[in-house]
């Protein structure tokens, strides 16, 4: 089979007639093998109805559907899973990406040889105030701390080889970083492709403003976890014994001081008027925390069943 087509969908019901129909023609004057999978996330409207019609109609329609609304990275990771394609397709399913890219996708993977291929709306037909502007700085974000230079990184239009959706593990809200979650995982040739975005026809967008805190937390996450995660200590060790070692250094000019006016017979302050006492109570402390939470980190870092997985190319 040449390609799998992965389509997440949270109440969708009114456009996957439509969207199946698109996607048959661009496959049959293409002529490739496809299988659409899609992924029924908890919808409470008509939708799985809908996918059992037009699987009852063809041969290359497969549904999973969910019992909860899980959200769109574990109906990305099911549609993953399942996926038999040698080219894996994301989209969504409220027809904003439209399938006459996919055969140019396709071409990329297979002759040009990435691994992923990312969209880019270049051209965004979404509110400006909700979802342009505030999606240009969050790009620019992912930019720097990812190091992949991408200019749409969560658009939902990709295109995957089929060896990096059977090795990379989407989570939580990560959807947002499928292109970190692969360069992470070694897949290095990453691209992008400008492609046409489309006015939702139907229904309403499921994601609100807090998608942006939740991208930014999970941004750093994500940065902590490929930079320290198999090493946690040697970031909190590091930082946790510099500030033991400030505050002790403080405690010892403090103590020092006031030997010394004993010494020299000067009426002494007390300890605690001297700003340093606080700072080494502080440093002290926090850094012993530091310190335990790095340690912590190792042991449970150290009992992680996947603490050896690691992903071998080749053996010869
Ligand atoms: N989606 C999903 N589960 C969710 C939320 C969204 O499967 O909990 C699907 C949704 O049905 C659509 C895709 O993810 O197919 C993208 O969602 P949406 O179009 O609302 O996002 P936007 O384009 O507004 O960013
Ligand atoms: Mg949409």
């Amino acid at each position: 089979m040449d390609i799998s087509i992965v389509v997440p969908l949270y109440n969708e019901d009114e456009s996957l007639e439509k969207l199946y129909e698109w996607i048959n023609k661009v496959m049959t004057d293409n002529k490739l093998s496809y299988e659409i999978i899609f992924v029924n996330d908890g919808s409470t409207d008509r939708s799985w109805e809908v996918i059992e019609s037009l699987k009852s109609k063809s041969e290359n329609i497969r549904g999973i559907k969910f019992r909860n609304n899980y959200g769109k990275s574990p109906a990305l990771y099911c549609g993953f899973k399942a996926a038999q394609g040698d080219v894996v397709i994301t989209m969504d399913a409220d027809l904003q990406d439209s399938p006459d890219e996919i055969p140019e996708l396709y071409r990329m993977i297979t002759v040009e040889g990435y691994d992923l291929v990312s969209g880019w709306k270049k051209k965004r037909y979404d509110s400006k105030l909700t979802k342009n502007i505030p999606s240009k700085l969050y790009n620019a974000t992912a930019r720097k701390v990812t190091g992949l230079k991408l200019h749409d990184m969560n658009c939902g239009l990709k295109a995957y080889k089929k060896d990096v959706v059977k090795n990379i593990e989407v989570y939580g809200e990560m959807h947002r970083y499928i292109p970190y979650l692969a360069k992470n995982a070694g897949f290095k040739k990453i691209g992008e492709k400008v492609v046409e975005h489309r006015k939702r026809e139907f229904g309403v967008t499921k994601f609100g403003l807090n998608r942006f805190v939740n991208g930014y937390l999970d941004l750093m996450s994500l940065y902590f976890l490929s930079r320290f995660g198999k090493k946690p200590m040697h970031f909190f060790g590091l930082w946790g014994s510099l500030m033991f070692l400030l505050g002790f250094f403080a405690v010892i000019a403090v103590g020092a001081m006031k030997l010394y006016y004993l010494f020299v017979h000067i009426k002494a302050p007390l300890v605690t008027d001297s700003p340093y006492f606080y700072i080494a109570l502080v440093a002290m402390l926090m850094g012993t925390q530091m310190f335990l939470t790095g340690f912590l980190g190792e042991l449970v870092s150290r009992n992680s069943s996947e603490r050896n997985n690691y992903l071998i190319e080749k053996e010869i």
